[in-house]
């Protein structure tokens, strides 16, 4: 057997030489798919390797170790890397890897940068997958950092994970191959992932995200891409979303690092990929997925402007419900809450105290906390799951996972008591459960999974509107295509500066706090111009601030939740309020008249007064621009009238918190979490009767709260008679269609009684 071998001379059944990675990369190309260039290093290499230098005995011996001992794990790897490290490689591999790498070198005409790849597998179970345990060495160049970091392939098969892994599955180490792939790296000029048929449905579309720069931004959910569709059997692009694209990541010519770096202004909002080059990639998706004989989700690059096909997987997420049940079927259950953000995922517990520990979590791993705060969503991101101790359905934790579309389970009360780092859980988003390692098939996140592009939508007489935290999620949010923001919550982005608006004040940076406002709500404003986008002022409970610089005087509270919070504190901290309603002036100067304004937290129509005054003082026109307020005291909602004599726009059910202050049921505590429910008669009659004194008179009703993406509430609502409803990403198609099937109900039901 050589030792090493060009990818495109391997297929499927090379698996146990070149393992799953290798093998489906040659697969690929033997197709007719334009993988980058590459060669495997043979794992009998690898194996030759190990007989040849004599050192096999030895290090089969040092991994015969009790894994769930730290100690002596830590003390495998340590023994096996250092034999693999030292030992003598046989001449004739060394020189097959190398003068295979400068061979490549001269295909691609110049010296050229890899990435070298463990693709590890099993003798007797050759499509085994070990994919995450170990290394990749990305941007290596020169035949001896090529060997050198094959090497070091080698030596991450004995990873302290690895090893545990193995040890726990029932592999002997023994038994597991490794074989190294060399490939050319691709330095994208754009890129982006693909799904060879809308994930949610099926249909034969291939639906594509794209933006500039290395694809790492897109895949972790760091910039909101473009949004493109392609018609399979037309062949032709049925649908684009442009999204403003804040960030990019690069290779630094000069460090060969990646670099996060800003997106220049000309590009920014610029199409990133033309019509031949979606219809090619849509092509490719097509070959693949009918090579698997199932959908694909795909990565892909452009460079020097050839397309290149990065990585094919089956997407997982079109039989959703069966992976679910399976997940539920098996498992030892570690610790059980509120399935706050469905979608299911295995990985390796990470308990993290402050955001100062988001260092820990990799991609992947599952991010356990008592509750997230603000400063932890860079953590969330790259997380495949979070478990809390703490919260209920519209806690932080909740909301933020729910936009990101990663599982979330919250109200635990002893997760960070019972889970460990480095245990392998598996997360079930959707029914609450935390099981003890990887538990039969996964479902992935709804949003991420899906993307949410909605091509063909029923049209509803009660608008869909979506609720947006995160400002990078407005591509993913306008690809549902909703009818506006009904929620764009700023405390998320705010708390995520790090700094009190104080702060800012203090030190005299008033510009650079109304700058980073008009920044992150322009991102959205645009996404969906010119549907509306109800920006709601600030409404962060005092707890939140207090552990952000600045922070430090903020007041301590028996109950933030009924204390100095939302559209009362902005009137007693005019100075604040003032420099939010500048940013809006600002925005609709700079042609986001889209934005409109709802304030939080109102009980007595003085308070929506005032307000108002403020904003004309700051020479707001307010005959221009919207302002509603949010309905979430039984305050507000009894006393509509007086707000409706004063002038308003809109309002908008907070039911989140209307729910807690109609049941005095604290939303955040898991201890009286089964009393929380927003169907209770008392908020629906608090609601219904809002929305008819506002019909009566005109003014447009909203919800904004969770309950709006719950279908038996949109169902109550619609045959209340509101004017729109305003759902998680997640749930905008299924609120969109409960809400056309309730209107359709309503009007056979009035056509059948008038007969
Ligand atoms: C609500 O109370 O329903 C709401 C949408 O606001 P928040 O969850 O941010 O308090
Ligand atoms: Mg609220």
């Amino acid at each position: 057997m050589a030792s090493v071998v060009w990818l495109e001379e391997v297929g499927k059944e090379d698996l146990s030489i070149v393992g799953g990675k290798g093998a489906s990369l040659g697969e690929m190309i033997n197709i007719g798919v334009p993988v980058p260039g590459g060669f495997a290093v043979t794992a009998q290499a690898f194996r030759e390797f190990i007989n040849k230098a004599g050192i096999a005995k030895k290090l089969f011996e040092a991994l015969n170790v009790d894994v769930n001992q730290e100690a002596q794990l830590l003390k495998a790897e340590e023994t096996a890397k250092r034999l693999i490290m030292s030992a003598k490689v046989p001449a004739d591999i060394e020189k097959a890897i190398k003068s295979r790498y400068n061979e490549l070198c001269e295909r691609e005409g110049e010296a050229v940068f890899v990435a070298v790849r463990s693709s590890a597998t099993a003798e007797d179970l050759p499509d085994a997958s070990f994919a995450g345990q170990q290394e990749t060495y990305l941007n290596v160049r020169g035949a001896d950092d090529v060997f050198n970091s094959v090497r070091k392939c080698w030596a991450s098969l004995y990873g302290a994970r690895a090893i545990f892994y193995r040890a726990e599955q029932g592999f002997e180490h023994d038994k597991v191959n490794l074989s190294a792939i060399v490939q050319k790296m691709v330095d994208s000029e754009k890129s982006g992932v693909m799904f060879s048929s809308q994930p949610s449905t099926g249909e034969p579309l291939v639906v594509i995200e794209a933006a500039w720069g290395l694809g790492e931004s897109v895949v972790s959910g760091s910039v909101s891409p473009d949004n493109y569709v392609v018609d399979r059997a037309k062949k032709s692009v049925v649908s684009k979303l442009i999204a403003a694209k804040e960030i990019m990541i690069i290779r630094d010519p000069k460090t060969q690092k990646t670099v996060t770096v800003t997106v220049p202004a000309e590009k920014r909002e610029a199409v990133v990929m033309n019509d031949t080059e979606l219809v090619e990639l849509a092509r490719y998706a097509e070959i693949l997925e009918e090579h698997y004989g199932i959908p694909q989700d795909i990565e892909w690059g452009v460079e020097k402007g050839k397309i290149y096909i990065l990585q094919s997987r089956p997407i997982t997420t079109i039989s959703k419900a069966k992976a679910v049940s399976e997940t539920a079927a098996s498992g030892n259950i570690l610790v059980s809450g509120l399935g706050a953000s469905p979608g299911s995922a295995t990985g390796i517990v990470k308990v993290i105290s402050s955001g100062k520990d988001l260092d820990k979590i990799k991609q992947g791993d599952i991010m356990v906390t008592k509750m997230t705060m603000p400063d932890m969503v860079p953590g969330m991101r790259r997380a495949g799951a979070i478990v809390t101790d703490e919260g209920g359905m519209a806690c932080h934790a909740a909301i933020v996972s729910r936009e990101l579309g990663c599982p979330a389970v919250v109200g635990t009360k002893k997760a960070t008591e019972f889970l460990k780092d480095g245990m392998e859980i598996t997360v079930d988003g959707r029914r609450g459960m935390v099981y003890e390692g990887r538990v039969a098939a996964t479902e992935k996140p709804a949003v991420a999974a899906a993307t949410q592009v909605a091509v063909s939508k029923p049209v509803t007489a009660t608008e869909i509107k979506v609720n947006i935290s995160e400002p990078d999620r407005a591509g993913a949010a306008a690809a549902t295509l909703a009818d506006g923001v009904g929620l764009l919550r700023i405390e998320h982005m705010i708390l995520g500066l790090g700094k009190t608006p104080n702060w800012y004040i203090k030190n005299g940076k008033t510009d650079v706090y109304i700058d980073e406002l008009v920044k992150s709500v322009k991102t959205v404003a645009d996404a969906f111009y010119p549907r509306p986008v109800w920006v709601r002022t600030l409404d962060a409970p005092t707890d939140e601030f207090r552990a952000m610089e600045g922070g430090e005087g903020e007041p301590l509270e028996h109950n933030p939740m009924l204390g100095w919070r939302g559209i009362r504190r902005d009137l007693t901290e005019t100075e604040h309020f003032r420099l939010e309603v500048r940013a809006f002036k600002k925005l609709h100067e700079l042609g986001a008249t889209n934005v409109g304004i709802m304030l939080p937290m109102v009980q007595h129509v003085k308070e929506l007064r005032a307000a108002k005054e403020i904003m004309m003082d700051e020479g707001l026109d307010l005959e221009k621009i919207d302002v509603g307020i949010m309905v979430e005291t039984p305050g507000a909602a009894l006393t509509i009238e007086d707000f409706i004599e004063e002038g308003l726009d809109f309002v908008s059910f907070g039911t989140n918190d209307l729910t807690q202050y109609t049941l005095a049921v604290d939303r955040n505590n898991e201890n009286v979490a089964g009393l929380y429910t927003e169907m209770h008669p008392g908020v629906i009659k608090l609601i219904e009767y809002v929305v008819e004194r506002c019909n009566e008179a005109g003014v447009t009703t909203s919800i904004c709260g969770q309950a709006g993406s719950y279908p038996e509430m949109a169902k109550r609502l619609v045959e209340i008679g509101i004017t729109s409803i305003s759902a998680n990403i997640d749930a905008v198609a299924t609120v969109r269609e409960t809400v056309a099937r309730a209107e359709k109900i309503l009007m056979l039901k009035a056509l059948r009684e008038r007969n």
